[in-house]
């Protein structure tokens, strides 16, 4: 039997998976990404990773589902802001390596590719998948189509503008961007905003307006959820205002590709999916115009990059 090995490569952590393509997963690995050694370090890591799984003779195939922006073509990463070098070069060291076809995308284009061959999108034409985590990603098929782009950045949802004004600054340095306000990296520059913006008189004995007193930047998106979930009134009205602000990239996903499902991953809204879910059910008609999708967790919680990794080379062509 052949398998293949699926990678997911993120800024904070590397996993890599031995599976196939049918959707078993074997076993799999997990280390901390590995940035002090460059972009080579990075990819002596995944070897060392992929060879301490299995033996290479049994597999067929390799997978890379990536933190972005990529060039999809020449197989690099190019400036992933999150991973912090200007160039990473992903599929020519592997094929260099291991002598088999090795395949790269955006870490959420796998992730639709695991939600379409195995999850909720099995049966359906028009999905889209969206991760909630550090930062927000999407990736998308219409009429049975993934959609990749020029060099495999089609849906790089996390920076549509949805503020004109661009009252935040983005981690790839541009204004306005969705990721500035709701990704989790950024989540203090939003309380900053909303704090200063937003009469909150009477919301003075909140734990969270303690700590934003005394130190904001510690506050993580962990605690934040964490003091909503507990009832604290000034961090629900956060979480309330990121409903609203997950809601008009939503609609704006549903406006512009008219999906069937919306499948919702990454960390932020899989441990926390009613306080993520439900104001973007609520809200999203004040913003829509097409009928509303199915909007929902995926059900492969952290593995969905994984899961699509080992079965990208069903979806990309050879390089
Ligand atoms: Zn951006």
């Amino acid at each position: 039997m052949k398998f293949s090995i699926g990678v997911d490569l993120g800024a904070t952590n590397l996993r890599v998976a031995l599976g196939n393509e049918e959707g078993h997963i074997y076993s799999q690995l997990k280390e901390r990404t590995d940035k002090s050694n460059g972009p080579l370090g990075i990819n002596l890591q995944i070897i060392r990773m992929i060879k301490s799984i299995e033996d290479m003779d049994k597999i067929r195939c390799i997978g890379v589902g990536s933190a972005g922006p990529l060039d999809m073509k020449k197989g690099v990463l190019t400036h992933p802001p999150n991973i912090g070098f200007d160039f990473v070069p992903i599929i020519e060291p592997l094929k260099n390596k291991f002598k088999i076809p090795v395949f790269l995308a955006n870490d959420c284009i796998a992730g639709v590719v695991a939600e379409k061959e195995f999850g909720y999108g099995k049966e359906l034409s028009n999905i889209i998948y969206v991760t909630l985590s550090s930062g927000i990603g999407g990736g998308v098929f219409v009429d049975n189509h993934l959609l990749k782009g020029k060099d495999g950045n089609a849906s790089e949802i996390g920076h549509i503008v949805i503020d004109s004004e661009g009252k935040l600054t983005c981690g790839c340095g541009k204004k306005g961007h969705w990721e500035a306000y709701c990704g989790g990296s950024n989540i203090s520059n939003l309380v900053k905003l909303f704090t200063n913006s937003r009469n909150i008189d009477g919301l003075k004995s909140s734990i969270l307006f303690k700590i934003i007193e005394s130190n904001l930047n510690e506050l993580s998106p962990e605690k934040l959820f964490n003091l909503a979930h507990k009832g604290d009134k000034l961090a629900l009205k956060i979480i309330r205002e990121i409903g609203r602000l997950n809601a008009i990239g939503f609609a704006t996903l549903t406006n512009v590709y008219d999906p069937e499902l919306i499948s919702i991953g990454g960390s932020i809204a899989i441990k926390n999916s009613k306080l993520i879910l439900n104001p973007i059910i609520k809200l999203i008609d004040q913003f829509n115009i097409n009928r509303i999708p199915e909007i929902k967790i995926t059900k492969f919680g952290e593995d969905a990059v994984l899961y699509g990794a080992l079965s990208l080379s069903k979806y990309l062509k050879k390089i």
